[in-house]
């Protein structure tokens, strides 16, 4: 029987010599905490993403809260975003003190622009469209809304580094973008590890001013800010995976045409809604199946290691229900995650175990295999 993994973090650093050298380097100069590195990992990621500044911060969570304070967003203010998406979001929203007011999201898993307008009250300051599973959200309507009514946009770009709607790449339009290189991400580092990329300069200065102790120099304290710098030995790291970026991502996008392909015409079987003029970066592989928790147990005992994002709703968690979630339902953050599956699609996977997992789900199906 065949063993497909699902996380990839065993095949990516089989060879670490050539970084494991540069880190010597940086322990031999003692050069720890924003290094050389680390200005030069910011000048590689903001010409891959396009755009004008990149500033390195200590997780994604970070690269979401930071902007948020630089913005001014705090106390008695409310930030629109999704009611599935990962924790990380509402925590970020919170710790500045804002209030997150969820909306559901289409069939695509992306924040329905449709629902927006209907969700804006007078303390509303920004909207967080979460690039979900490699997808991008639609932001030509969201941006609509945003430059109608003067609210800010900030992405949430963890999922979906790389990806691309209308020729842009995500993190093209918003006032600043938030990437993760935990190693669960598209660019994944050896620990935690965020990106913050915007075009504003005086954007840039406050995010760079607020992740280290609000200190504009050595000795003088502006604002009260966080620690939250990316260490320069993750840097190192960081510029290491940045240059296979765009291998990682062909690699997914092939895989996910070798699903789609293999998949198409089981009538249980139905995929994650993908725009025509999107390219996704795939971090997910999503199908929405019947009776998933039985496809799910059959994957496991055949050799497949598959996940769910998310088996409960973010909206449905305890610390969202205290804060008046109660009584609320978003129906299609219900169904997917009641039918969401993820299959094993990264770089490291080759056709012929994208074949092996198709024909155990079709074999599960009663199909011919
Ligand atoms: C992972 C993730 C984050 C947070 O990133 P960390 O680096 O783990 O703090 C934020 N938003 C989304 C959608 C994520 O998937």
């Amino acid at each position: 029987m065949k063993h497909i993994r699902y996380s990839p973090l065993l095949d990516q650093y089989s060879k670490p010599d050539p970084i494991l050298r540069e880190i010597k380097e940086v322990v031999t100069r003692g050069d720890y905490t924003l290094g050389a590195e680390v200005l030069e990992f910011e000048k590689l990621f903001a010409k891959s993403s396009n755009r004008v500044h990149a500033i390195g911060v200590g997780s994604g969570t970070d690269a979401l809260k930071i902007p948020l304070r630089a913005a001014g967003i705090g106390y008695g203010d409310e930030v629109i975003t999704t009611a599935n998406s990962f924790w990380a979001v509402v925590g970020a929203i919170t710790e500045v003190g804002a209030y997150p007011v969820l909306i559901d999201v289409g069939s695509d898993m992306q924040m329905d622009p449709d629902l927006l307008e209907q969700a804006i009250t007078p303390k509303t300051k920004a909207i967080v469209p979460v690039h979900l599973a490699g997808n991008v959200s639609k932001m030509k309507p969201i941006m609509d809304v945003a430059k109608s009514t003067g609210l800010h946009v900030f992405e949430d770009g963890c999922q979906s580094q790389g990806a691309i709607r209308d020729g842009k790449q995500v993190g093209s339009w918003g006032d600043a973008t938030a990437f993760s290189m935990h190693p669960l991400k598209i660019l994944n580092i050896w620990g935690d590890g965020g990106v913050v990329v915007t075009d504003n300069t005086e954007l840039d200065d406050r995010i760079r001013v607020l992740r280290n102790h609000g200190l504009r120099n050595r000795d003088s304290m502006e604002c009260f800010g966080y620690n939250s710098r990316l260490d320069t030995v993750q840097a190192v790291v960081g510029k290491y995976i940045l240059g296979s970026l765009e291998w990682i991502l062909n690699k997914r996008r092939e895989n996910a045409k070798t699903y789609i392909n293999g998949l198409t015409g089981i009538n249980e079987v139905s995929f994650q809604d993908i725009d025509e003029n999107v390219s996704s970066s795939y971090l997910y592989f999503v199908i929405f199946v019947k009776d998933r928790e039985k496809l799910k147990a059959f994957c496991e005992k055949n050799g497949v290691e598959v996940k769910v994002h998310y088996p409960t709703p973010l909206y449905r968690q305890k610390a969202l229900q205290d804060i008046g979630y109660k009584d609320v339902q978003f129906k299609n953050a219900d169904v997917q995650s009641e039918r969401g599956l993820s299959l094993p699609v990264d770089q490291h996977l080759i056709e012929e175990d994208i074949k092996y997992v198709t024909s155990v789900i079709k074999e599960f199906y009663g199909g011919k295999t």
